[in-house]
């Protein structure tokens, strides 16, 4: 049997969200314990909440929405990258020492993983991201998704250019993984995001399987 690694945050209230994002709420809209024939909840969450996916219409004006994502970009193999722990923002440089050749899916694990490992509970500015010289690169090697383990794929301090040139340049982001129990290597990606009409983005169920 292949092994299976679940790299979806586990929704919950207490999860970190961008600074002035609402976390999610699911309630009770029917109740068993209340005479109702059923349980029955409701969800409210901003769609960049937890591991997600971001559409081109996210920064870019008239640009389709999630559901017209192709899914030959979200399911297939992918490589786990390690960033190095001394890394606080992955840059051109960065990526030189990374063979991306055949590579259509690529994930970065960073030391981000240690703050869902950790249970961290407040939103952290210090992760790691990437920046505009980075992004290129990864457009210029013809990757199809991007993948990273915090909530943006961008450093904290610069969010437009590297998102921008991502999505223009017809790559899916994947954000909010937890890569925690996940080694570098090649996986076969399953990334499966809500198809919600012309959103900017969707909550996905994320799992890597062994090869
Ligand atoms: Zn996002």
């Amino acid at each position: 049997m292949k092994k299976i690694y679940d790299i979806t945050l586990t929704l919950t209230p207490e999860l970190p969200t961008w600074p002035g994002e609402p976390g999610i709420q699911l309630y009770r809209t029917g109740s068993l314990e209340h005479g109702d024939s059923a349980n029955v909840s409701k969800l409210e969450m901003m769609v960049h909440t937890g591991t997600h996916v971001d559409a081109p219409s996210h920064f870019l004006p008239n640009q389709p929405g999630v559901e017209e994502l192709s899914l030959d970009a979200l399911v297939g193999t992918a490589t786990v990258i390690q960033i190095p722990e001394g890394c606080n923002t992955i840059t051109e440089e960065t990526l030189k020492a990374v063979d991306f050749r055949g590579n259509q899916r690529i994930i970065f694990k960073t030391r981000n993983s240690y703050y869902w490992q950790k249970g961290e509970t407040t939103f952290q500015t210090g992760y790691v991201g990437l920046d505009a010289s980075a992004a290129k690169i990864i457009v210029e090697c013809g990757i199809r998704l991007v993948g990273i383990d915090y909530l943006s794929i961008a450093a904290y301090h610069d969010q437009i250019a590297p998102h921008k040139i991502l999505l223009g340049g017809g790559i899916v982001i994947l954000e909010g993984l937890d890569l925690s129990l996940v080694e570098a290597g090649n996986y076969l990606l399953c990334c499966l995001p809500l198809k919600l009409q012309g959103s900017d983005g969707a909550p996905a169920r994320v799992v890597l399987i062994e090869q």
